[in-house]
């Protein structure tokens, strides 16, 4: 077996591998990265909702990233990561844990470069988002209760068998490639005062910081579920370890082990970090619905619950969210309308 398929001493609680290079992407990594994404999906449009920007009394802007194949932000990533492939990957391919969006975006990326994919997701996974990932070619097996088992097994698996792991945080090009929504947003609108993103493996907020947060006067601020605060924990206290909570509407920013390059990245960077409550993430959802008629799922309405959470201070500013998603299973839905 080469010695690059054996697990390496993790800063963090998952495992990685020799390939996983632990330096923090930077917006130069961004600016490389958007070559590749340009070549491979649509810039996403950034629209004023007037009824947000009504509530705040400020101009409120929706980045939609649910327009993107796959329907969320991480393809940006997927597709960044597999233009870089060693060749020596290219079989047997890349391997990825997932409950939904990450899956779909190395599926994604593997059918691009014609690369085959395996995603490991938990037995109860979503059958909707098997069946999208199974479109997109990627082989889906079922392990676990958890999506920690199921990473579990997916890390054993590129052990024993040699696949490329696809960590879900712990890759500068999946941060640099998601970066580049921020780039767009830095161009379509440079006098951006806050940018409010949902947190979970801390990608997509550690995309942003790179970007809005270096390139604008803008505030970035995170947000994630108080059902599931590890990352929040991480960046507040200044260590790794696991959180025991994990229960949270919103599996998009279900995390409950910190990852060791991005919180790096958000400790450094990031302005502000919020904890929302599930009631206010279902009723974002429902909001969004209702009065923009935009399905987004739970994770994004963290970034609203964020913004709610300021209230007035936003009056007056121009304030981006990222529509992060849109894969809202209807279970979800109805909870959220039934709220
Ligand atoms: C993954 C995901 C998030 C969280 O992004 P991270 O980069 O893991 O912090 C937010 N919203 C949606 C829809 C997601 O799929």
């Amino acid at each position: 077996m080469p010695p690059e398929y054996d697990p390496v001493e993790s800063p963090d609680a998952t495992t990685v591998f020799p390939y996983h290079d632990l330096t923090p992407p930077t917006t130069a990594d961004v600016y490389r990265a958007r070559r590749v994404v340009r070549d491979h999906l649509p810039r996403t449009p950034l629209v004023r909702s007037e009824p947000l920007s009504a509530e705040f009394d400020a101009d409120v802007y929706l980045k939609r990233e649910d327009t993107l194949p796959t329907g969320a932000f991480k393809v940006r990533g997927g597709v960044t990561l597999a233009a870089g492939l060693d060749d020596e990957f290219r079989d047997p391919g890349l391997i990825a844990a997932s409950t939904g969006n990450h899956g779909q975006s190395v599926a994604y990326a593997g059918r691009a470069f014609d690369v085959p994919v395996t995603v490991v997701v938990p037995e109860d996974a979503n059958p909707s988002k098997v069946t999208a990932m199974e479109r997109l070619g990627a082989e889906v097996r079922h392990y676990g209760d958890d999506f920690d088992a199921a990473r579990e097994r997916a890390e054993a698996l590129a052990a024993d068998e040699g696949y490329r792991y696809v960590h879900s945080a712990n890759e500068p090009d999946l941060v640099a490639g998601v970066g580049t929504a921020g780039l767009e947003v830095v161009e379509d609108l440079p006098d951006v005062d806050y940018l409010f993103c949902p947190v979970g493996g801390g990608s997509s907020a550690a995309g942003y910081c790179l970007t809005v947060g270096e390139l604008t006067d803008a505030t970035v601020v995170g947000a994630q579920s108080e059902a599931a605060p590890a990352m929040h924990r991480a960046w507040a206290e200044g260590h790794l370890r696991p959180s025991d909570r994990m229960g949270t509407f919103a599996e998009g920013i279900a995390t409950s082990v910190p990852f060791a390059m991005t919180v790096r990245l958000l400790r450094d960077r990031l302005d502000d970090f919020r904890l929302v409550s599930e009631d206010a993430l279902r009723a974002g959802v429902r909001d969004l619905l209702v009065e923009d008629s935009v399905v987004m799922e739970g994770a994004c309405a963290a970034a609203v619950a964020a913004m709610r959470q300021y209230g007035d201070d936003l009056r007056g500013e121009t304030v981006v969210f990222p529509v992060s998603g849109r894969n809202l299973d209807v279970e979800k839905l109805q909870a959220a309308l039934d709220d």
